[in-house]
């Protein structure tokens, strides 16, 4: 391909200027002599400069070669052709530029739009830009992807019913009213284009279709030829990637990156140098590859040594290509010069014309020359209507030669000239045209019959047996031109057009007489077929054959001379092949006085084949004949001797004999091939064109036929002569159960051939109630989707099943839920329409239907007959068919099974073929009784009642139908059958009267009232009766569901736990109720710290072992019981994205969280219980499991701890022990005392003493890394090391050994899972882990509570708050399996933070941390503090009350001033008045901020905006603590807690965490202890730079994260993703474009250039993503195929529906089929709380479990 094909003319030319190759100045002035000879010096100038420009092929500099093309060649060349300086003239041509024709060529993979409503055909497309500025934006559009190749249809006025134009491309649209002067060329340039034009395609062409591999042409050979050699590597399609990179390794000794260097070029452009060199070693390099490429697969890579000089002139031929190619966008002049000269041929010579010769060539050109040539073609010819049309002609010209070039040339078909058809045959006036003038149908069809012969067997027929699907691939393209020329009807007949199209319908039933019969099978016997042959390719050439067929039935059906003609000459065709069989002797038949003489012949024994076009097409032309009533001229050109309807129908009829005997399992030795063919036969992808067109020839065959002798021509064929005959007892049961298979089938045909009257022709229907037919069939079975019912519905030539036009009359549409799909729903009056043996029901859609139906009749308490709807008339020419009901055989076949029934042999009838009986039975009365209601009584001559009625002769026939039937009504098998047997005796009833009120039209006037008397009375009768049933069923089924339920309470009973826990998903409302009942039963003051506090609520906690079953209460000396868990990073609450994680946490210090919340661990449970002991059995009973099982892959890691949840399958990683909550309540008298001495100065002084204290105590061994305290002067003499001891202590709870196992294995899991570490369970970190996962859970938590608008308290679901609940117990336990000094140093950098005497060089500053997980941290390590040498102390009650409430006003003061400070650049929106007592406080907090700042924190701000700022900013901190302190300490919340409610709930908050609702008092409160806090912490260089505006700090409060924003339109989304372009690589490859739905970033998935190497590994750009954007776990919508993908980690993943719905609710992944989609908001909002709620593994998880295909996916690389 040629070296950066966008590099259009004059591009370079600036630079050229100045560059390095200076222009010789004689040069230019040669080239502008008018006299000069053009070609001689233009060669003359290739010659000198191209070898020189390519010369270094195996590492070119493409920017520095085109640097001197442009120089050397193509500025002086554009300078010639314009006469004057390129860019001027270019950019004048540019302003002027117009076209009415967009012409963009589409690329693999981007989006074209198709209208449903004014596109001629569906190949009619847009691009993105056209579409969005077209009138079919608001039309009922279609969105696919493009194969590639194709090209803009806006402003072809054939393409577009309306609106062929998009704004950007209406004339005058863009300013160009003045286009009509100044566009066209001025005379010298078109002059100079004749002139340059010629030499450089001329050049071009040469050189394209140059072999010789080591000579130029002598015009371009002048300097001595130097040994200078390349091997080249070609394309194709045969070697994958790897054959070749192998390949090249082995013969080049080459690297691995070099070959893959080589291979990826190879692939894009075609073929590539691989080697340079003398002759000698490149010929031999070129025998090595070959050699080595042919050990790998069977055959040699394509190499060639080409000269240096052959390669450069070659290469630069193509960029001449590309240059010719923008220079063509200018003008229509230019283009239309450029396509005469293509044209031209030589005078007098045979030789084919440029363009031509490039096509011939075509197949033999690499890939890079190719797409370069059809870009060529695209701009220039496809761009002029006139000479697309010539172009069209030259195409067809070498139709032949084009096609046999593909179908044996091994690249795809986008890169073959062919492809280029559909853009010439689809033009409706071109395609004309082409009959007419090029006889393209002819050409077509004698193209197949030339390339088809391979196939063809010595019968001449087609045989696909051991096909190559490649190659039967490209012979499809050719079939499918012949779709393109026939898509759209022509309106005006020329006797040209008639003639040549009537020649192509002959050439074409040339090939159909090659199908007519073709793979024949025979039945085997006895032993089972060895090989299933070969059926796909005879059934995909039907399926790409159906539309055709009907199209050339259509184009005949136009003109009613052609379709005479055609009908005669298709006639012909079938007689031709029926020959067969005539050799044998005719037998005779009779049944019941008639006789039937005809061949003999058994599909059971004779070869048979079901594919029989010719006569499919005849049917189809015949039924055309019927509707245009041109059937009426038939004998003119077919003669009644010659027709020979028996013949006709002969080989249909062997077809659906064969489906029978399919049924009826005769044919199960011959294996699975045949049953697919028989699939198909009947399937929505043929039937049109196979099965339909069957029964239509036989109901021709019934009305033309003696309606005796056709029956008997049906037994005969079903081989069951004999059954209707005489009883012959066999004894064989297989035998008879496949006899009455046999005959069930036959009596559906009957039924079918009867009563299937819906084609137009047939009756006098149009397509409309064909399809609206079609569509209450499908919907009697259930409910559908709109597309499962598209699926069910015929497509036609368009696409188009004409479903949008009738669903609303017969249908009423019902939305989807949250997921799900929304459905239509058959309308009530539709129902009456029900055939229950419709046609095409297969037989569990008829069984369904049947049911369904009778169901529904049932509940609305009616009769549960089902009788066939009363069928439309049929048209004259098939009126005679209903004489088949009445005839003799008719009926000798009703009797005698009726019979059967009737006298209980019940071996030789079954239910359904007495349902059909009834069902023909009532065909017959509905026909008479319609005959009857419309002619006079004596003219009606169609005498069912009559032959019903009467008594046959013989003995056998001693009763008659009637009597029978009364008969079989008490027959107790037949119950079912018994609504509809009355049904029929009334109808019998209803047509005796009608013969007899017109026989007797006066008495009539009289006994008609008394007829319609009696009428009511036994209709009054039947309702009685009805009602009676129905009560006795409303009985009946009240006793079962007594019964029911009595079962049920047991089961609930016996399985309490069970069924308690799976209801657990819904049992939000049940924890509400049960925390509202709480609540309401305790009124103790509502206060969780300090003296007030209140007491904790800690009730018993009995539970249920999920896995044993047996109960336990949960305490603290007991064996542990544990929840199943999983713990995983998370990066839900990041503030910024853009911060890089680390991957490994080996040397992170996580003590901290940065106020960012950048990653944290979250712990989530879905709230199941276990005996530690029990899940230890059960986790290591899975892994011996496994073990066992190497092979089997599995969802889940067991070496990470991975596990189901037993219960309900969840993933788990690990457990968290149950610890009970210790109750505690205060004696308030008590602390009322301790008040009094024990102040917030006091107790910070006691404190500051302890931990000096145990600095001292242990400085010998340690790092000292306290300062010295006693120094500071806060020290107190009167305290000392024990006084904290003083205010009351307790001993530590003693925790039984298994519970502090499981604190253990819990506590290691966190620090290995959240740090991505090796498990360590000694490691200093793991305290800091449990701190850092019970704050950032609590975060998650509060922030999904209240994105989702819930209450804090009592709206958690009750695996939230069973799971909070255990986590924060554990925390709180955890520190006892901890070494106490470790506890204590941490809690000692954790008061850094807050108190400045023990900031170290480590320490944050205030801005520096999330004040949260401080607090979380310093409370949980507090009591480390009471510990002495080997007394395990803690702090009591009161104690605690009061280390809870300073550590808690601490941390808030702190994060006051967080919020002041970082709210201080914040500016007034409003202003406001409001000089509250707050805002006093706060404008007062604000002067001593300053004053400690010196400064830089403004004193401007307004007092309420500061508060307004705090009280904001402060809410989810109080929240958190809030839900921290609940189930920390079990004291009940304020009743405000529990619900939403903004001011009452601030209120509540401090209140329950015992604060003064002005924040701001407290620090009045405690001034002289805070201010020099305050002072300390706004002096840190970190505030201070923050202040300054130096650096930016988070605001409080934290701005919520949620998925990004979506476009309501999916096509913007498709908009955005082709203007996607990779990071990595400038190729226009198809790419994958993935968004992140966490950050919006958009990546280039599936793709190599994209991977990245992560620890050794390489992962795909979305994998790699993931580890950084969500801490392994991800969402990506794919956008090209509408899905969404989650991924956790490098293995696992799976695939979601997109949030994009239809306008039928409906989700199309991959965008099948293209509806235009829209953003359903509540799927969107269900992926976000997916991912809030940390359930995307779970998610994935349980995709897995149920989906295993996904496991062979490499999620690694996506
Ligand atoms: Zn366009
Ligand atoms: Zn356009
Ligand atoms: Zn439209
Ligand atoms: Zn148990
Ligand atoms: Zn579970
Ligand atoms: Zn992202
Ligand atoms: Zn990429």
């Amino acid at each position: 391909m040629a070296d950066r094909a966008d590099g259009g003319p004059g591009g370079g030319a600036a630079g050229a200027a100045g560059g390095w190759v200076p222009v010789q100045p004689q040069e230019r002035a040669m080239w502008c002599d008018e006299r000069f000879n053009f070609q001689a010096t233009f060669l003359q100038c290739l010659a000198k400069h191209v070898p020189n420009i390519y010369s270094a092929e195996m590492d070119p500099l493409l920017e520095k070669q085109e640097e001197m093309v442009q120089a050397a060649i193509l500025y002086p060349l554009e300078c010639y052709l314009f006469g004057e300086d390129p860019d001027i003239f270019l950019e004048k041509l540019q302003q002027s530029r117009t076209s009415q024709l967009c012409g963009k060529v589409f690329k693999g993979g981007e989006t074209t739009y198709s209208c449903r409503d004014c596109a001629v055909d569906p190949t009619c497309v847009l691009c993105m830009d056209c579409f969005q500025n077209s009138i079919h934006k608001k039309h009922r559009y279609k969105m696919h992807s493009s194969t590639g190749g194709g090209f803009c249809d806006c402003g072809d006025t054939e393409a577009w019913k309306a609106g062929p134009l998009c704004t950007k491309h209406e004339p005058g649209a863009s300013g160009s009213a003045k286009e009509n002067s100044e566009c066209q060329l001025n005379e010298e340039v078109m002059e100079h284009s004749r002139r340059v034009f010629p030499s450089v395609i001329k050049y071009i062409v040469d050189m394209l279709i140059w072999e010789e591999e080591k000579e130029l042409p002598p015009e371009l050979t002048i300097r001595e030829k130097a040994d200078s050699y390349y091997c080249v590597l070609f394309n194709d399609e045969h070697h994958s990637y790897d054959h070749v990179i192998f390949s090249l390794q082995r013969a080049l000794g080459c690297e691995l990156g070099e070959a893959q260097l080589h291979t990826t070029a190879i692939d894009k452009e075609g073929r590539r140098a691989v080697k340079a060199g003398h002759y000698a070693s490149c010929q031999e390099a070129k025998e090595e590859i070959k050699r080595h490429s042919e050990n790998v697969s069977q055959r040699p890579l394509h190499v060639e040594v080409l000269h240096a000089d052959v390669m450069a002139h070659q290469k630069f031929a193509l960029r001449l290509g590309s240059w010719l190619n923008k220079l063509m966008s200018y003008s229509s002049d230019f283009r239309q010069i450029f396509c005469q000269i293509c044209l031209k041929e030589e005078a007098g010579s045979e030789k084919p014309c440029f363009i031509s010769k490039l096509m011939l060539w075509d197949a033999k050109l690499h890939k890079g020359a190719r797409k370069v040539l059809h870009e060529l073609i695209f701009s220039s010819f496809f761009m002029e209507m006139e000479y697309k049309k010539l172009f069209a002609v030259e195409f067809v010209k070498y139709y032949k030669a084009l096609q046999k070039e593909y179908i044996s040339d091994d690249h795809d078909r986008v890169l073959s000239v062919t492809a280029l058809s559909v853009q010439m045959f689809t033009v409706p006036t071109l395609a004309r045209h082409l009959i007419e003038e090029q006889n393209v149908i002819t050409t077509i069809t004698e193209t197949l019959l030339e390339v088809l012969p391979e196939y063809l067997d010595k019968n001449d027929k087609f045989n696909f047996q051991g096909y190559s699907q490649d190659k039967l691939n490209r012979v499809y393209a050719v079939i499918y031109d012949l779709r393109y020329v026939l898509v759209s009807k022509p309106t005006l007949w020329t006797d040209r057009l008639r003639e040549r199209f009537l020649e192509g319908f002959v050439s074409f039933l040339r090939i159909l007489t090659c199908m007519q019969g073709m793979e024949e099978i025979k039945r085997q016997i006895g032993q089972h077929i060895e090989v299933d042959p070969d059926w796909e390719a005879a059934i995909a050439i039907q399926m790409q054959l159906k539309n055709i067929l009907l199209m050339f039935q259509e184009w005949c059906a136009c003109d009613e001379e052609l379709l005479l003609k055609a009908y005669s000459e298709c006639h012909k065709a079938v007689m031709r092949c029926s020959t067969n069989g005539r050799s044998r002797e005719k037998t005779v038949f009779h049944l019941c006085g008639h006789t039937l003489e005809s061949r003999p012949y058994r599909v059971s024994a004779d070869p048979v084949s079901i594919h029989l076009p010719l006569s499919r097409t005849l049917a189809g032309l015949h039924v055309r004949l019927s509707k245009t009533g041109t059937i009426s001229r038939l004998h003119e050109f077919v003669s009644p001797e010659e027709f020979q309807v028996e013949l006709l129908v002969e080989y249909p009829l062997r077809c659906l004999v064969l489906v029978a005997q399919v049924a009826a399992e005769m044919w199960r030795r011959n294996g699975l091939s045949l049953i697919s063919q028989v699939f198909y036969y009947q399937d929505v992808k043929c039937r049109e064109e196979m099965y339909d067109k069957d029964i239509i020839m036989l109901q021709i065959g019934a009305s033309l036929m003696d309606p005796n002798q056709f029956l008997l021509l049906v037994l005969q064929r079903y081989e069951l002569a004999d059954a209707f005959k005489k009883l012959k007892p066999t004894k064989d049961q297989d035998l008879i159960k496949q006899c009455n298979v046999l005959i069930e089938e036959m009596l559906q045909i009957l039924i079918y051939v009867v009563g299937e009257r819906y084609v137009p022709g047939v009756s006098n229907v149009t397509k409309e109630d064909v399809i609206m037919r079609e569509i209450i069939h499908l919907l009697c079975i259930e409910p559908m989707a709109h597309s499962a019912i598209t699926k069910s519905l015929p497509e036609n030539e368009n696409n188009e099943t004409g479903l949008e036009n009738v669903i609303d009359k017969v249908a009423t549409f019902k939305k989807p839920g949250v997921s799900g799909h929304g459905v239509y729903e058959l309308k009530d009056e539709c129902l009456k329409e029900f055939n229950m043996f419709f046609y095409h029901y297969t037989k569990t859609q008829h069984s369904k239907a049947e049911h369904t139906q009778k169901k529904r009749r049932k509940q609305e308490n009616r009769d549960e007959a089902l009788p066939p709807p009363p069928p439309p008339d049929f048209s004259p020419a098939f009126s005679n068919v209903v004489r088949i009901l009445n005839c003799d055989v008719m009926m000798h076949i009703l009797r005698i099974i009726l019979q059967r029934a009737v006298e209980l042999e019940t071996h030789l009838w079954t239910e359904a073929m007495i349902q059909m009986v009834l069902h023909l039975l009532s065909l017959g009365l509905l026909e008479e009784k319609q005959q009857l209601q419309k002619s006079p009584e004596e003219e009606v001559t169609f005498d069912f009642y009559h032959k019903a009625t009467r008594m046959g002769s013989s003995a056998l026939n001693a009763v008659n139908v009637l009597m029978l039937l009364e008969k079989l009504k008490r027959v107790p098998q037949l119950e079912a059958q018994k609504d509809t047997v009355n049904w029929i005796l009334q109808m019998f009833d209803t047509v005796k009267r009608l013969r007899e009120k017109s026989s007797l039209t006066t008495i009539a006037a009289t006994s008609g009232s008394e007829a319609t008397k009696g009428d009511e009375s036994t209709q009054d009768k039947e309702k009685a009766e009805r009602k009676r049933k129905a009560e006795a069923a409303r009985l009946h089924r009240q006793k079962i569901m007594a019964q029911m339920s009595a079962l049920q309470r047991n089961f609930i009973e016996t399985h309490k736990l069970l069924y308690e826990n799976t209801l657990e998903a819904q049992g939000k409302e049940d924890a509400i109720m049960e925390e509202e009942s709480m609540s309401s039963a305790i009124d103790y003051s509502k206060i969780a710290l300090g003296p007030k506090r209140g007491p904790s609520v800690a009730e018993k906690e009995v539970l249920t072992c999920i896995l044993c079953q047996e109960e336990q209460e949960v305490k603290l000396e007991s064996a542990a019981m544990v929840l199943s868990a999983c713990v995983q990073k998370s990066t839900a609450l990041t503030q910024n994205r853009s911060r890089i994680l680390e991957l490994s946490g080996d040397t992170l210090d996580p003590l901290f969280m940065h106020p960012d919340l950048p990653c944290g661990t979250h712990t989530g449970s879905c709230g199941h219980v276990m005996h530690a002991a029990c899940w230890q059995k059960y986790f290591e009973a899975m892994q011996l499991n496994f073990r066992q099982r190497l092979h089997v892959e599995q969802i889940f890691d067991l070496e990470n701890g991975e596990y189901l949840c037993p219960l309900c399958k969840s993933l788990c990683n690990t457990v968290i022990p149950i610890v009970p909550l210790q109750a505690q309540k205060i004696n308030s008298e008590d602390a009322e005392a301790v008040a009094q001495i024990l102040s917030l100065a006091r107790w910070l002084e006691i404190i500051i003493v302890r931990i000096s204290g145990y600095s001292v105590k242990n400085a010998k061994g340690e790092k000292q890394n306290l300062p010295a305290f006693a120094n500071k002067g806060m020290g107190n003499s009167a305290l000392e090391f024990h006084s904290i001891l003083s205010f009351g202590v307790q001993s530590s709870a003693k925790y039984s050994s298994s519970i502090k196992e499981m604190l253990i294995l819990f506590a290691t899991t966190i620090y290995r899972v959240g740090l991505k570490v090796a498990p360590n369970e000694a490691d200093y970190r793991i305290p800091m882990m449990t701190w850092s996962t019970c704050a950032f859970t609590i975060q998650c938590i509060e922030n999904l509570l209240e994105t989702e608008g819930k209450p804090l308290f009592g709206s958690l679901q009750n695996r939230q708050h069973s799971g909070l609940k255990a986590l924060v117990q554990f925390a709180a336990a955890q520190r006892t399996t901890s070494p106490q000094v470790l506890i204590q140093k941490h809690l000692i950098r954790l008061l850094g933070v807050l108190l400045p005497n023990f900031k170290v060089e480590d320490t944050p500053s205030l801005l520096e941390v999330d004040m949260f997980h401080v607090l979380v941290g310093v409370v949980l390590s507090f009591p480390s503090l009471y510990w002495e040498d080997a007394v395990d102390l803690q702090p009591s009650s009161i104690s605690s009350a009061y280390n809870h409430l300073y550590l808690f006003h601490l941390t808030t003061l702190a994060h006051i001033t967080q919020i002041v400070v970082s709210s201080a650049t914040e500016s007034p929106t409003a202003r406001s008045s409001d000089n509250s007592e707050e805002a006093r406080s706060a404008q007062s907090f604000c002067r001593e901020v300053c004053q400690y700042t010196s400064g830089c924190f403004s004193q401007d701000i307004p007092g309420w905006l500061v508060w307004d700022c705090v009280k904001k900013g402060i809410m989810p901190y109080l929240r958190c603590a809030a839900l921290f302190f609940h189930y920390l300490l079990g004291i009940s919340p304020p009743d405000e807690l529990l619900q939403v409610s903004e001011e009452g709930q601030f209120k509540a908050l401090c209140s329950y965490l015992c604060l003064p609702t002005n924040l701001f008092l407290l620090f009045q409160e405690y001034w002289d202890t805070v201010n020099p806090l305050l002072q300390r912490w706004c002096a840190d260089p970190v505030v201070l730079s923050c202040l300054k505006g130096k650096s930016i700090a988070i605001r409080y409060p934290r701005k919520r994260n949620s998925l990004i924003e979506l476009p309501e339109d999916y096509s913007c989304l498709l908009n955005q993703a082709s203007q996607f372009r990779c990071p990595r690589s400038s190729d226009d490859e198809q790419k994958h474009p993935v968004l992140c739905l966490f950050c919006g970033a958009m990546l280039c998935s599936q793709n190599t250039c994209c991977q990245e190497l992560v620890n050794g590994e390489e992962l795909g750009a979305c994998t790699s993503h993931a580890l950084q954007c969500g801490a392994g776990v991800c969402m990506f919508l794919k956008i090209r195929e509408c899905k969404v993908v989650l991924i956790e980690g490098k293995t696992r993943g799976c695939l979601y529906p997109a949030p994009y719905l239809d306008e039928y609710g409906e989700t199309d992944p991959g965008l099948k089929r293209g509806n235009p989609l829209h953003l359903c908001r509540e799927r969107y909002r269900k992926l976000h709380l997916l991912w809030q709620q940390h359930c995307i593994i779970e998610e994935i998880a349980r995709s897995q479990e149920t989906n295993q295909i996904f496991f062979g996916f490499n999620w690694q690389l996506l």
